[in-house]
């Protein structure tokens, strides 16, 4: 078997800050560190000063409970809280307040899924656990990791309420991957319990081996783009020293996203030992089932069932549901379009093409957009009369999106409308046609190639013309050449 036939086996661990808490996990310091000066959101407690108490953060533990529900796990009645030992600067205590699964400690949830969708087909990621945990500290290097003469230490981070979420190894590329996290996201979002957008918010350490080969971990990895990288740099990496007949090292790896490549961080003998055990300052809580039914009956609508609801309310495919959905502003802006606008499939389509490729092309932030559901309501109705064509359409969405383009406005000032004059069109198709006699013999014996001399019609009319037309009288010249010969 070659290693191209081999099977890649993808597991993924996330953390994600709970940003939308005022406060941090165990103690009353402001979570909002971002803005402020190093070491300024702070106090005894998360800089880990001898003779303080923990007191778990109530919101938090709601939304891990919210968060838990909507990836499908069994919520486990008890909160438990467990000290885990390592020694490193960014740790004050040199253990980190976190949960962990075995006899007598359990994580708030376990045994949940994710359902992605990747070209086209729909796959089950398995959610193994959710922990929740505080952040550390945040070490910061002069220049490079490697160069820098001394290290200093920003304590802001310390204590910030995370959760982090395990798969199984249920992804074999790096597409899935992607499509996991973006879907991960997504849920997140919507439930309110993070901003995905801010710096930190999540960081991802993926697991990948080759069937029967040896496994590494990416560390931090913080964007959903550059998970799809990392991983398929590391198949390349790993493809080629399977094909050489070479060792894959246990190892853990760093993700450099400037240069695009892993390097290696250290080598795994064994598992780490983090001598897990029971929090003293923070005993057994028993949540109780009240408590936890109050929680999920008062979570928001979430992706699936949105995407359900899309299907069923807009006759939309799971395709183009999934598309807009998974992207929170976008379905928004669908909804609110099609108050006014009713061929959902063609305001779908829309969205999901040209409009968010300039979207993306201006590098916009949702709330930077001018274009209002107004605006493309209108932009859509002028095409279906038939004053725009789609070519016409396509050139002036740029201008709606980045300026807010008045649309009906500028069709009445400038006269940019698609030209239906036939008597006009007949002139113009005359003059292609005398100039290129060739595309005119082709056409006489091959229909297809008509379109060839639409688009040159198209062409000399900027895109004005109406192409259906254009091809009528194209057809009725072709024919009367046909009948003279
Ligand atoms: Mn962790």
């Amino acid at each position: 078997m070659t290693a191209k036939e081999l099977k890649v086996i993808i597991g993924l661990e996330v953390h994600v800050q709970l940003t939308s808490l005022k406060t941090k996990l165990f103690c009353p310091t402001p979570a909002n560190y971002r803005e402020s000066p190093p070491n300024t959101h702070v106090c005894p407690v998360c800089l880990g000063l001898p003779g303080v108490l923990p007191v778990v953060n109530r919101k938090a533990v709601e939304y891990a409970i919210a968060v838990a529900k909507a990836l499908n796990c069994e919520i486990s009645d008890k909160l438990i809280f467990v000290r885990k030992h390592y020694f490193y600067p960014d740790l004050p205590k040199n253990y980190q307040i976190s949960q962990y699964i075995g006899p007598g400690f359990t994580s708030i949830a376990k045994n949940g899924y994710v359902t992605i969708y990747v070209q086209g087909k729909k796959k089950i990621v398995r959610i193994r656990r959710i922990n929740i945990e505080e952040d550390p500290g945040r070490i910061i290097y002069i220049g490079s990791i490697e160069t820098s003469p001394y290290s200093l230490i920003d304590y802001n981070r310390s204590g910030v309420a995370l959760l982090e979420i395990v798969t199984e190894p249920d992804m074999e590329n790096p597409k899935e991957a992607r499509a996991f996290v973006e879907k991960l996201i997504a849920i997140l979002e919507y439930l309110g319990v993070t901003n995905p957008e801010l710096e930190g918010a999540f960081r991802v350490d993926a697991n990948i081996s080759f069937e029967g080969y040896g496994r590494v971990e990416i560390k931090n990895i913080g964007s959903v783009k550059d998970v799809e990288r990392a991983l398929t740099y590391e198949i390349v990496r790993q493809r080629r020293i399977i094909e050489q007949g070479g060792k894959i090292e246990r190892e853990t790896r760093h993700w450099d996203p400037e240069k695009g490549i892993t390097v290696p961080l250290r080598v795994k003998e064994v598992e780490e030992d983090y001598r897990y055990f029971p929090d003293p300052d923070l005993p057994p809580l028993r949540m109780s089932r009240e408590f936890i039914e109050k929680i999920i009956k008062s979570m928001p609508e979430l992706p699936d069932e949105r995407i359900e609801r899309f299907m069923k309310q807009y006759n939309l495919d799971e395709y183009r549901a999934t598309v807009l959905v998974l992207i929170k502003w976008l379905a928004d802006f669908f909804e609110e379009t099609a108050k006014m606008y009713n061929d959902y499939k063609k305001l779908a389509d829309l969205l999901i093409t040209d409009f968010l490729r300039w979207v993306h092309e201006y590098n916009l932030s949702p709330s930077a957009i001018k274009a209002t559901p107004t605006h493309i309501a209108k932009l859509l109705s002028l095409w279906d009369k038939g004053i725009l064509t789609s070519k016409m359409v396509k050139e002036l969405l740029p201008r709606i999106v980045l300026e807010g383009l008045d649309i009906e406005k500028y069709v009445e000032t400038t006269g940019y409308v698609r030209i239906t004059d036939r008597s006009y069109l007949h002139k113009i198709v005359e003059e292609v046609m005398n100039e290129n006699p060739k595309a005119v013999k082709d056409a006489l014996s091959n229909p297809k190639a008509i379109n060839y001399i639409v688009g040159l019609v198209m062409k000399k009319t900027n895109g004005k013309a109406d192409p259906q037309i254009v091809k009528n009288i194209i057809e009725e010249m072709l024919n009367k050449l046909r009948e003279g010969s």
